[in-house]
């Protein structure tokens, strides 16, 4: 039995403070992932500091766009009027998520910290840098089926396990957070981090921090979208490669486009070469193609996952043809 503190604060101003105070300690908003990773031992905080009756549950759209705080609930926010008629991707990649039950515990600001879930790293006989800095990584050599075929290094090759992220880093979002230093705002792809030499960093939270809330500009992705999740199981499983497809289109005519994927890296994998390849371009299969080639281009297999190269492709090229409409 490992003993913790719990307290609950309803002021962000005290949720900062407490953990100050103890640094060893963190939040808890649902615990849908925490609680998991306290009961197998992958993490003991001191104390932990219930966040959930903090004001940050709004979902309001302005003429800056859309405002959702840390502590909207995904099913919240995925059912929310405005979000499905105006960013019906977030809409889809948050019903893609977990299971209803989880949906309706889990957080916006916790889905986003939520931990990869590479087997080695819940298990905790086994070597794992983003758990035990400098332990080795299990799954370079073992079992790397669900692993990254983006932007790993030979110290992590984990995926970030989020659906709700992909559509943000897909819409240009923005994080807020609060701190002991102040308020700072943090754009959504870079907020999430690639392993490197620091695969127990996640990302670039700075210590004490507490996300406030995301914001998505306004845009006009409002028809031509898709979100497109390939997983083992037709619910209740994490992407093995997700895609987020979002195309304004005049005519057949690519105006505007945004793609991104999930399951393949340790953040949200934004396809940036593949979008300027596709704007002004025609909505057509072999564009679609040559986007996904693009894409593909630095995509490496470590064994168990090769599969992936084949199936990321079509996957992009599939959420293309859906979002744009085309059979
Ligand atoms: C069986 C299962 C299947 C799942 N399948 C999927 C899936 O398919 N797709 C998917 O996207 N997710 C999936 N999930 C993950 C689920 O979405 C996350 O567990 C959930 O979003 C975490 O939110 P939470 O509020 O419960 O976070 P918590 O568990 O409370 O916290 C997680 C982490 O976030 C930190 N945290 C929370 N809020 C803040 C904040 N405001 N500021 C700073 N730090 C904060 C906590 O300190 C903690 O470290 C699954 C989970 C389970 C258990
Ligand atoms: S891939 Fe990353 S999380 Fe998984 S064992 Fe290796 S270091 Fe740990």
């Amino acid at each position: 039995m490992i003993n913790f503190e719990y307290t609950r604060v309803s002021a962000v101003k005290a949720a900062i403070d407490a953990l100050a105070k103890n640094p060893a300690g963190g939040f808890i908003a649902g615990g849908t992932n925490l609680v998991d990773l306290m009961k197998r031992g992958v993490t003991s905080p001191a104390r932990l500091i219930d966040i959930n009756n903090l004001p940050l549950k709004q979902i309001e759209e302005n003429d800056g766009g859309l405002r959702i705080g840390a502590l909207a609930i995904n099913s919240e926010v995925s059912e929310n009027e405005i979000v499905k008629k105006n960013y019906p991707l977030l809409a889809m990649a948050l019903e893609a998520g977990a299971s209803p039950q989880l949906r309706n515990m889990a957080t916006v600001g916790g889905n986003m910290m939520q931990r990869t879930r590479c087997t080695y790293f819940y298990d905790t006989t086994m070597p794992c840098n983003k758990r035990q800095p400098g332990t080795g990584c299990g799954a370079l050599q073992g079992y790397n089926r669900m692993h990254a075929i983006f932007g790993a290094s030979n110290k992590c090759i984990a995926v970030h396990p989020s659906d709700m992220c992909v559509a943000l880093a897909a819409l240009d979002a923005t994080v807020t957070v609060s701190g002991p230093k102040g308020d700072r705002k943090i754009l959504f792809t870079n907020f999430h981090r690639l392993p490197g030499d620091t695969p127990e960093k996640d990302n670039t939270l700075l210590k004490g921090e507490l996300i406030t809330g995301i914001t998505i500009p306004k845009n006009s992705f409002t028809k031509n979208v898709h979100y497109l999740k390939i997983r083992d199981r037709a619910s209740y499983a994490f992407a093995l490669v997700s895609v987020a497809s979002a195309l304004e289109l005049d005519g057949d005519n690519i105006k505007q486009v945004r793609l991104a994927m999930g399951g393949v890296a340790h953040k949200p994998w934004r396809l940036t070469a593949a979008e300027n390849f596709l704007k002004g371009k025609a909505a057509t299969i072999v564009n679609f193609q040559q986007a996904a080639t693009i894409a593909m281009k630095d995509a490496k297999g470590y064994g168990h996952n090769n599969f992936k190269l084949k199936l990321a492709s079509n996957a992009i090229i599939e959420s293309l043809k859906t979002a744009s409409a085309l059979s």
